[in-house]
């Protein structure tokens, strides 16, 4: 038997019917073999951020944060996750173009690794109001290994989403 991780994912997407893609999108994760207890957060909404910074022509998102328990492997983790968002119609055009439905792995653990197909922790993850604020919702203890208290982090960006009604 292979060990159990916590693992903690961010899920989200501004197209299409974004409260029912991400429902299915938890169900997908909690059917994958190697997955289970998955707990989603509250939803928060927030404008687009392409490179050039925030965009509102474009669609706004949904995302949420996502906790599970999992005996795959980090890179299998990817493998999964990556199917779940072609299932669930994910093209990939550009970076940071929209979406129907992005998966990241946030954490993984406690495992800090830094790989050209798999960065943990998510090397965004602390600056991004849409996963801290969900994920202290749902954690208020949480940390991000490098970073410190996750409440604390999102205390200082809370003012870039709002919860989705
Ligand atoms: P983004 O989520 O930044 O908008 P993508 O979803 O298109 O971009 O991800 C691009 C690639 O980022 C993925 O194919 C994956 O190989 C890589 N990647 C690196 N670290 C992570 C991570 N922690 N979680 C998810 N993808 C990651
Ligand atoms: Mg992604």
């Amino acid at each position: 038997m292979s060990e159990t991780v916590r693992a903690v994912l961010a899920i989200g997407g501004n197209l299409g019917k974004r409260r029912k893609t991400i429902r299915s999108g938890l169900k997908a994760l909690a059917a994958t073999k190697g997955i289970s207890g998955v707990i989603c957060s509250p939803l928060v909404e927030s404008a687009a951020v392409t490179p050039d910074g925030v965009d509102e022509t474009k669609p706004a998102y949904l995302n949420g944060v996502v906790q599970i328990e999992t005996t795959l492997k980090p890179k299998e983790l990817l493998t999964e996750i990556r199917r779940i968002e072609t299932e669930h119609g994910r093209i990939r055009l550009e970076r940071w173009g929209s979406r129907t439905l992005d998966i990241d792995i946030i954490t993984y653990g406690d495992t800090i690794k830094s790989g050209k197909e798999l960065t943990v922790p998510h090397p965004r993850a602390f600056e991004r109001a849409f996963v801290l604020v969900p994920w202290s919702m749902l954690d208020p203890q949480a940390v991000l290994p490098g970073y410190g208290s996750v409440a604390a982090l999102a205390d200082e960006l809370k003012d870039q989403v709002w919860l989705a009604k």
